[in-house]
């Protein structure tokens, strides 16, 4: 089931499109399937889920971190994490930034934004990220790289709702690609999109989606 899952998702995004497979609550044996219809690419929420994870299952497996992520923990990760998608502070760039140079490592990482109607104290503005992007402090960053840009739509069945906020999403990309990153090719990542939204996330220029449900359950 689980890989035919993940080919009737393949099947609707373009080649150049990245399919995490989001495996949070899902058990190794789940992630095994997936991984031996050749998924690569899984996502986490949890720090200490992903950790126990990453012990038990093969080391080629490319771990995204998709939750919430506080500071103290992210030294868990940073041997090996190979990209967050939830970075919405300098406070949390810097740490990562200091991990990954304890680890000889360059980390990627995504900016996070708010656009759904829904309260959430994690996130971004446009204003936040630009204070962010505008800092001193951002240029003595060696070891993060900032490839993109993640966020959610409201989850709400109004396809016209979901459609706008990846537009916003969309819009916050080019805006900060047009300002900051004009000239750094690997700023190039719009991570949107889930189980009940990937296809409009896709038409609205996604490049990552990150599906749970869909493909596991
Ligand atoms: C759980 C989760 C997903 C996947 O959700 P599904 O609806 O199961 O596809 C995607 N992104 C984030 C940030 C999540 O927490």
């Amino acid at each position: 089931m689980i890989a035919e899952n993940l080919s009737e998702i393949k099947k609707n995004i373009p080649t150049n499109a990245l399919l995490v497979a989001v495996s949070k609550t899902y058990g190794v044996a789940e992630i095994m399937e997936a991984y031996n219809a050749g998924q690569k690419h899984f996502g986490e929420n949890k720090v200490q889920e992903l950790q126990t994870k990453v012990n038990e299952l093969p080391n080629d497996i490319q771990w995204h971190l998709i939750g919430h992520l506080q500071s103290n923990k992210v030294k868990y990760i940073a041997p090996y994490i190979s990209l967050i998608h939830s970075v919405d502070s300098i406070s949390l760039l810097k740490e990562i930034d200091k991990q990954a140079k304890k680890n000889d490592r360059i980390i990627d990482c995504l900016l996070q934004f708010h656009v759904a109607q829904e309260e959430s104290k994690y996130g971004l503005t446009l204003a936040q990220a630009q204070e962010l992007l505008e800092s001193k402090e951002i240029v003595e960053f060696q070891n993060i790289n900032i490839v993109g840009i993640m966020g959610m739509a409201s989850n709400v069945d109004d396809e016209n709702q979901v459609r706008n906020e990846f537009g916003e999403l969309a819009n916050i990309f080019h805006v900060l690609k047009s300002h900051y990153f004009k000239f750094n090719a690997d700023f190039r990542h719009i991570s949107m999109g889930m189980s009940g939204d990937y296809e409009l996330a896709i038409e609205e220029g996604s490049t990552m989606i990150r599906v749970g449900s869909k493909i596991f359950s």
